[in-house]
């Protein structure tokens, strides 16, 4: 599994976790007003864990929201078989290493792919 695929399902886990920081919070006020009112000292020990697991769950989120998912854009170097004039494009499917493909803008020779590879696409 590539490792994008992975933060893919990771930021499906988003909804799920904010999901649950909002009821933990919703619990945790709810048991804050319930101490408040009957002053019983067990309520504040399960406040205290809601608050937790609240803490817990946001952590997750700000977590899962930081992923940043790298994006590829696969390339192919042209190499001219003379002057060693060299064009980078977006790769085509069929495309395979030393195949011979357009003509060289400077000297009209026959053009060969010299490298095929992916590169990390910048999102801003
Ligand atoms: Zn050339």
């Amino acid at each position: 599994m590539s490792l994008e695929r992975i933060y893919e399902i990771k930021k499906q886990w988003i909804p799920v976790y904010a999901l649950l920081l909002a009821v933990a919070l919703v619990v945790t006020i709810y048991l804050v007003l319930v101490y408040m009112y009957t002053q019983n000292e067990d309520f504040l020990m399960y406040t205290m864990l809601s608050l937790l697991f609240s803490l817990y769950m946001g952590f997750n989120l700000v977590k899962l929201i930081r992923i940043k998912i790298p994006k590829y854009s696969y390339v192919k170097v042209l190499k001219c078989s003379q002057c060693d004039h060299t064009i980078t494009v977006p790769m085509k499917k069929g495309d395979y290493l030393f195949k011979e493909e357009g003509t060289c803008p400077k000297c009209s020779s026959k053009m060969y792919i010299a490298a095929l590879y992916k590169e990390e696409v910048r999102r801003s």
